[in-house]
């Protein structure tokens, strides 16, 4: 028995840093990392007011926490590519590489992907973790590791942009100004948009995203997207759309945004089914793309924020301690509108 501290979330609405025991062999293939940095996201936050994410439930006490880069302290047998001290990095999710999804590349929907803080699966808001080399990446000196933690969740803003088929000059829609659609806008205008008009009802996170160059705000309860885009491009659409609010009512009216032949990126996860407007899609040949996660995206993250293409850094609101990591998730329970991004340091 290995007993050590972690944020524990014992059943719904119940959190509390205690002894657990997480004890885990440096097997080939593996590093141990001293976390440094777990951001807190949405489905963390998910699991501790409702107890599950659909057919995942909180059966059991689960550590929490996925978004998190932190220091490599021993490498197993085999690790060539990591070495004790470097500074990584991690994909939260591990499939079985050789499952049939895996072999296709599409590793992130392998049914038997393990991923972080996910039931039955711990999470990392813990000392250390086991992790293989081949899901942890190093980060360069000028990325520091509260932006290591933040490379997660802006994969998932690469996936986005992957799957819409930018091409450079694009117009894109972004539907949700949470931490999930500003990073799908920040990939989006990485990825060649040239302007990226982002929607939310809350103005303080439009305030936030709207800081950026390329990003237009358009408040939702003052203006229509459908008006705002129409303008923006003579009437014509936009290239592409990313759903990011997760909202039902996103999806209304969606239709009126894209361009002919344009594309609808879904990434917000709505909670029951959305109405779709099949003929108004399928006369105009908008396509539609989805994105889960992530796939070979984090190399890509990693050195567009390297280059200073992407700085994620303005998305931070607050820190807190490994000791008050309770406060941190009741912070984000609070859902504040001047909140993007909330993390725990672990050191
Ligand atoms: P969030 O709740 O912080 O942000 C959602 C934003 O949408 C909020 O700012 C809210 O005000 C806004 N909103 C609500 N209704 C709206 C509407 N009708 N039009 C425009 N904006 C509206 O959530 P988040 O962490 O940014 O995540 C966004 C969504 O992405 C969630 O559904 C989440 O489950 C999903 N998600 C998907 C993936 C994936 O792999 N596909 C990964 C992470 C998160
Ligand atoms: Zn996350």
């Amino acid at each position: 028995m290995a007993m050590v501290p972690a944020l524990v979330l014992e059943r719904q609405n119940a959190l509390s840093i205690r002894e657990i025991d997480l004890s885990q062999d440096v097997g080939r293939g593996m590093v141990r990392i001293a976390l440094d940095v777990v951001g807190v996201c949405g489905s963390d936050v998910h699991y501790y007011t409702h107890g599950r994410i659909g057919p995942f439930v909180v059966n059991a006490p689960m550590v929490l926490g996925h978004e998190a880069a932190g220091v490599v302290t021993e490498v197993g047998a085999e690790v060539t590519s990591l070495k004790q001290g470097d500074r990584v990095c991690m994909e939260p999710g591990i499939p079985d590489p050789s499952s049939r999804a895996s072999r296709l590349g599409l590793y992130n929907v392998d049914p038997a992907v393990r991923f972080w803080a996910t039931p039955p699966i711990h999470g990392v808001l813990t000392p250390h973790v086991v992790h293989p080399a081949s899901y942890t990446f190093k980060l360069p000196d000028n990325v520091s590791m509260a932006e290591g933690a933040m490379v997660e969740p802006f994969a998932v803003g690469m996936q986005a942009a992957f799957k819409a088929g930018i091409r450079p000059g694009d117009t894109a829609v972004v539907l949700g100004a949470g931490p999930i659609g500003t990073m799908v806008a920040l990939a989006a205008l990485a990825g060649g948009c040239a302007r990226v008009i982002i929607a939310d009802l809350a103005q303080p996170k439009l305030d936030i995203a709207a800081a950026y160059q390329g990003i237009i705000a358009v408040n939702i309860t003052k203006a229509r997207v459908a008006d705002v885009v129409a303008e923006l491009t003579d009437g014509w659409g936009a290239d592409v759309v990313f759903e990011c609010s997760g909202a039902p009512k996103a999806w209304e009216g969606i239709m009126d945004l894209p361009r002919p032949g344009g594309t609808i990126v879904a990434v917000g996860l709505p909670m029951g089914t959305v109405p779709l407007d099949v003929a108004a899609a399928t006369t105009r040949e908008v396509r539609i793309e989805t994105v889960f996660r992530y796939a070979h995206q984090y190399d890509r993250a990693i050195a567009l924020m390297a280059s200073g293409k992407v700085d994620l850094k303005p998305l931070i609101s607050a820190t807190y301690t490994f000791e008050n990591a309770v406060a941190a998730f009741d912070r984000a329970v609070e859902a504040r509108p001047t909140d993007v991004k909330i993390q725990i340091s672990m050191r």
